[in-house]
């Protein structure tokens, strides 16, 4: 009889699903063809023997998708619900990065949350911080190391897939752990015990939240690098430019030297930051 699971992490010939009962279980591929990442939702039935074997996979809803090492595009993860940006006073933000993140989760129909992580280090947060108040669902202050702000995270991501993303050193891994605590544990042996370690793991693992929520995690979803397609898509990733998309004197504008663009007049009259317009 076949039953709906979720993967929960990926190893080369394996996967590891929940079922709906919350039963952890090492499937096999019905066929190569299948190419299931963590998030997605599979059907599958167990054999006489006991083994699952996953015989096909539900629509995705979201995907995300990294750059490979050869510059082609791979989906780590799918039907995420929210990215989490995090941000430090050191590494210094890159704020051009930050808006890549914010309109890949725009377009993907992903909500977002910024962390700005280290507040232990003093000085007070960027000007810049403030000016994304009404672009994204949520912005937390944390510091992983005195381990404040972390409920507010943690609230933040109860009702949501979410996955950490952001630059190297600004803390992710750290707040991860502290996020975790004992449920990382628990993954890591269930992991041993399927006889592939963690190491072996490809793309991601899928983290239940002690407060509630999942976090999908994995180097690869740590450093994914937004990817969109089509350059005319650009301007429905940016929540602020919403109200002017149609109301250009020319159909095709490109916001750039058009007489009569809306999207440049609201630039000019400051409901545009300049940064995000560039
Ligand atoms: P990742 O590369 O984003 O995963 O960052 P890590 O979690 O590995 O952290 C990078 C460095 O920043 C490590 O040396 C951490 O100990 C340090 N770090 C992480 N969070 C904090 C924090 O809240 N305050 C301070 N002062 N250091 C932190
Ligand atoms: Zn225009």
């Amino acid at each position: 009889m076949s039953e709906v699971g979720t993967v929960v992490a990926r190893y080369r010939r394996h996967s590891l699903i929940e079922s709906s009962a919350g039963e952890r279980i090492v499937c096999q591929l019905k066929s190569r063809s299948l190419n299931p990442v963590v998030g997605d939702l599979v059907e599958w039935h167990r054999e006489a023997d006991g083994k699952g074997i996953i015989d096909g996979l539900h629509e995705r809803e979201s995907v995300l998708t990294r750059i490979d090492a050869r510059g082609r595009p791979e989906t780590v993860a799918t039907n995420l619900s929210q990215l989490v940006v995090v941000l430090a006073q050191r590494p210094v933000p890159d704020w051009f990065l930050l808006d890549r993140y914010l309109a890949s989760a725009e377009l993907t129909g992903l909500k977002s949350v910024i962390v700005f992580n280290k507040l232990d280090l003093g000085d007070s947060p960027p000007d810049e911080l403030a000016s994304y108040t009404h672009l994204v669902d949520h912005i937390c202050r944390t510091s992983a190391k005195q381990k404040t702000g972390l409920t507010d995270l943690a609230n933040a991501m109860t009702n949501e897939r979410s996955a950490l993303i952001g630059q190297s050193g600004v803390g992710k891994s750290s707040l991860i752990n502290a996020l975790l605590g004992d449920a990382y544990q628990t993954v890591s042996e269930l992991s041993e015990k399927s006889g592939q370690g963690r190491h072996t793991t490809s793309t991601a693992v899928l983290f239940t939240l002690p407060d509630g929520g999942e976090l999908i995690d994995s180097p690869g979803v740590r450093d994914y690098a937004p990817y969109i397609s089509d350059p005319r898509d650009v301007q429905n990733g940016f929540r602020e430019f919403g109200p002017c998309i149609g109301k250009c004197r020319f159909d095709d504008c490109r916001h750039l030297a058009e007489p009569e663009c809306a999207v440049k007049s609201a630039v000019d009259n400051g409901d545009i930051i300049e940064q995000r317009y560039r």
